[in-house]
C-alpha cells in the first residue's frame, strides 16, 4: 500500500516535471506572445561611424563565423545614449549593432571585427547589444528585433543556424556561452536579463534556447 502510494506520487511528480520542461522548452510564452500579437521587427538601419578601427576576422575581411547576443546590463539607458557612450569609449569595447524595441542600428561595419567578448571570440563573431526594456510589449518587441537581426546576419554571411549555447559549437552564441566555452571574459549576458524580464512580464523565464527558436522562425521567414 505504502509502496503503491509512493509509486503513484513518483509518477505524478515525474509527469509534472516533464510537463514543466516541455512548457519551458517547447512553448515559450514570449515567443507565443510575439506570434499572437503579430509583433514585427524593424528594418536594420545603417549608421556606420567612421571612428571604429578596422581589423579583419581570423578568416579574413567579411568572414564572421556567427553572432553573439549581448545585453547592456544598464537599466537606465536608451539606445541613443548607449551608442554615444560607445563611440566615446570604443577603445575599451564596442559592438557592431544596437537593438531595442523600435530600432536595429548598425554602427560598426560587420566586415570587420568588434571588441565585445575579448579573445578569441572577437575575431569570430558579429556582435550586438540589447538595451534594457521596461514593459511586456517592449521586451517582446526587442527580442523579436534581436532574433531577426541574428537571422539576418546568418543569412547575409551564408551561415547555417546552429545553437552554440548548450555545446559550444555553432553560429548563435550568447556572451555567456562565449565566456564559458571560449573564455575572454566572465560575462553571462543576456541570460539574467532574459530570465528576469520573462518572469516579470510572462511568468516564465525566457531562455537562449527559446530565443534560438525565435531566430529559426525569423530565418525561415527571410
Ligand atoms: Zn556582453
Amino acid at each position: 500500500m505504502v509502496k503503491k502510494v509512493f509509486l503513484a506520487m513518483v509518477t505524478i511528480l515525474v509527469s509534472v516535471l516533464m510537463l514543466g520542461s516541455v512548457n519551458s522548452q517547447a512553448s515559450s510564452k514570449v515567443n507565443n506572445y510575439i506570434a499572437s500579437h503579430n509583433i514585427s521587427h524593424n528594418q536594420v538601419s545603417s549608421k556606420i561611424w567612421g571612428g571604429f578601427p578596422h581589423y579583419k576576422y581570423r578568416h579574413g575581411k567579411n568572414k564572421p563565423e556567427g553572432v553573439v547576443v549581448h545585453e547592456t546590463g544598464n537599466s537606465h539607458s536608451t539606445i541613443f545614449g548607449e551608442i554615444a557612450y560607445m563611440k566615446k569609449n570604443y577603445r575599451n569595447a564596442f559592438v557592431h549593432t544596437f537593438v531595442d524595441d523600435d530600432h536595429i542600428i548598425n554602427i560598426a561595419s560587420t566586415k570587420y571585427l568588434c571588441w565585445g567578448v575579448g579573445y578569441p571570440g572577437n575575431a569570430r563573431f558579429v556582435q550586438f547589444e540589447q538595451v534594457e526594456m521596461h514593459s511586456k510589449k517592449s521586451f517582446a518587441g526587442e527580442v523579436e528585433n534581436a532574433a531577426y537581426y541574428t537571422a539576418y546576419i546568418l543569412h547575409k554571411y551564408h551561415l547555417k543556424p546552429n545553437d552554440a549555447v548548450y555545446d559550444g559549437h555553432g553560429t548563435v552564441w550568447s556572451h555567456g556561452a562565449v565566456a564559458h566555452y571560449l573564455g575572454g571574459s566572465d560575462h553571462t549576458d543576456p541570460k539574467g536579463y532574459y530570465a528576469n524580464r520573462g518572469k516579470k512580464y510572462f511568468h516564465q523565464s525566457y531562455t537562449m534556447a527559446q530565443f534560438y527558436q525565435l531566430v529559426l522562425t525569423n530565418y525561415h521567414n527571410l
